[in-house]
């Protein structure tokens, strides 16, 4: 009788239990919250009250683990974007281009998103829950593990002690996985982290009749301008409503107050958010988080370690959450476990862990390279100082971003990669560098690139008319 237990029962630990699920014959999800039984909000998330972006590589990694996802997404009424046509974005270096669809993301609640995966996951007649418990430690030694120490989060049940063949730590960003292997004896496992100290404010608006299916909306900061940055995203969600969240690096952060939600929107570097929901009926306060900051456990670069033991999604990295790669990174490191279970077939494999370990970096490597190359910029961030090698990356990305506002061949290049379809590689293909050096080949868009349906739905003006007003 073969076990697996999956510490956390989120994003990671969900669709893990699927891909560990073939090759044992109990998978327990080991979980502090009571999972709700629809689209609701749980305490263990917090995330989820604001707004999540799922990437094409990411819906893709769970469409394979789990097929008909997207189809229960979208039925349940999220929504399905072609990139680059159903995006309006202002990057750094301008105003991207609408070009014709060669990739997408999806768009709902997170809640929808988890919901969809979990009634999906336990289907699985191997995987059960067990709610309302929290793991404490690891049992085993520094060459094994062999099972996990938990308590109830009521108090009422005694501690317990449960032995498995494999153990993948999927508890998020909270994860005591490095105190945990430390009590074991594995020590010294590198880190980095990267807080550039933004701060998330989100709301959530009723869409105007018309404007329930808008495309996805972003006015990124410009990390390479001086001060702090300061962005917007909006985003339809299911039930016709839009879901906006504002951010704010160290410096610039947007506040709780509804008062200000508005005002940060209008006076970003343009106006467009604000202008948007200046008109809508927001159905929400202002919900706040400070947890954002970029943090990377290199578990896969330590001396030692265990068989029997896994970390995957935000248990290994965290990014900033503009950059939206979590869940996607979360799905990929659980195709790179089952990816490892197929070839060797059994979950007690010797150097099985450390194999998983290793795949499940690759993903969140280009995650990580994409997201630091931003906010090292910002002045004020804290923890890793930016290199030349940093630098001469980041002036690269740059110039990539600005041919991408006028080439269609380097769009659908950065969206390979910006989407986790494709590795960061990608960007060093001769081709790309060849485009880089031509630079765009049609100039800046000086307004933002709208349908004239899109302008009426939302109820919005052209800047030039504006500027005359
Ligand atoms: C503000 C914000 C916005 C974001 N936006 C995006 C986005 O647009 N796109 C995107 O892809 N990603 C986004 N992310 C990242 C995304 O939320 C995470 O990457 C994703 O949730 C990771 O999944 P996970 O399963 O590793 O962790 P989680 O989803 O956090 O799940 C961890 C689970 O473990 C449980 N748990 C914790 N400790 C224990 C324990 N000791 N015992 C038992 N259970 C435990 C928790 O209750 C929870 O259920 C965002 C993050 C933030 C903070």
């Amino acid at each position: 009788m073969r076990r697996a237990i999956v510490i956390g029962g989120g994003m990671a630990g969900m669709l893990a239990a699927v891909a560990v699920s073939h090759a044992v014959d109990d998978v327990v999800i080991i979980e502090r919250d009571e999972l709700p039984d629809g689209p609701r909000p749980r305490k263990g998330l917090p995330q989820a009250r604001h707004i999540h972006i799922l990437m094409a590589g990411g819906a893709d990694a769970i469409e394979d683990l789990l097929p008909g996802s997207i189809d229960r997404w979208l039925a349940e009424g999220a929504h399905r974007h072609r990139l680059t046509s159903d995006m309006v974005a202002l990057s750094p270096e301008g105003w991207y281009r609408r070009w014709r669809p060669t990739h997408y993301l999806v768009t709902s609640s997170r809640d929808l998103l988890d919901h969809v995966v979990r009634s999906q996951t336990l289907k699985n007649h191997r995987i059960q829950v067990l709610p309302g418990r929290q793991v404490t430690g690891l049992l085993g030694s520094s060459s094994r593990v062999s099972g996990i120490a938990l308590s109830h989060i009521t108090g009422t049940g005694a501690d317990e002690e449960m032995t498995a063949d494999l153990v993948i730590d999927a508890s998020g960003r909270a994860s005591r996985a490095a105190t945990w292997l430390a009590d074991l004896g594995i020590t010294e496992i590198p880190e980095h982290t990267l807080d550039t100290g933004l701060t998330y404010a989100t709301r959530i608006y009723r869409a105007p009749s018309g404007a329930e299916s808008i495309p996805v909306i972003n006015v990124m900061a410009d990390p390479r301008s001086p001060g702090p940055g300061q962005a917007a995203a909006l985003a339809p969600i299911e039930d016709k409503q839009w879901i906006v969240s504002l951010g704010g690096t160290r410096g610039g952060e947007p506040t709780d107050n509804p008062e200000d939600f508005t005002r940060f929107a209008l006076d970003l570097r343009h106006p467009l958010i604000g202008q948007i929901i200046s008109r809508a009926h927001p159905l929400t306060d202002v919900a706040i988080t400070r947890s954002t900051h970029n943090r990377r456990r290199y578990f896969e670069k330590t001396g030692t370690w265990p068989e029997g033991f896994i970390a995957l999604g935000d248990a290994i990295a965290t990014f900033n959450p503009v950059y939206g790669q979590g869940m996607s990174v979360a799905a990929q490191g659980a195709q790179a476990l089952r990816r490892e279970l197929n070839r060797t077939g059994d979950v007690r494999s010797v150097g099985l862990s450390r194999r998983v370990q290793r795949a499940a970096a690759g993903p969140v490597d280009a995650a990580w390279a994409l997201a630091t190359a931003q906010d090292i910029h910002y002045t004020d961030a804290h923890g890793q100082v930016p290199t030349w090698q940093d630098r001469i990356v980041s002036a690269f990305t740059s110039r990539l971003s600005r041919t991408a506002t006028g080439s269609f061949f380097m769009a659908t290049a950065m969206t390979d990669v910006t989407t986790m379809r494709k590795g960061a590689t990608r960007l060093a293909r001769p081709s790309v560098l060849g485009a880089a050096l031509l630079g765009p080949l049609r100039p800046p868009l000086t307004e933002p690139p709208l349908t004239e349906r899109e302008r009426i739905v939302l109820q919005l003006k052209p800047d030039n008319e504006r500027q005359n007003v």
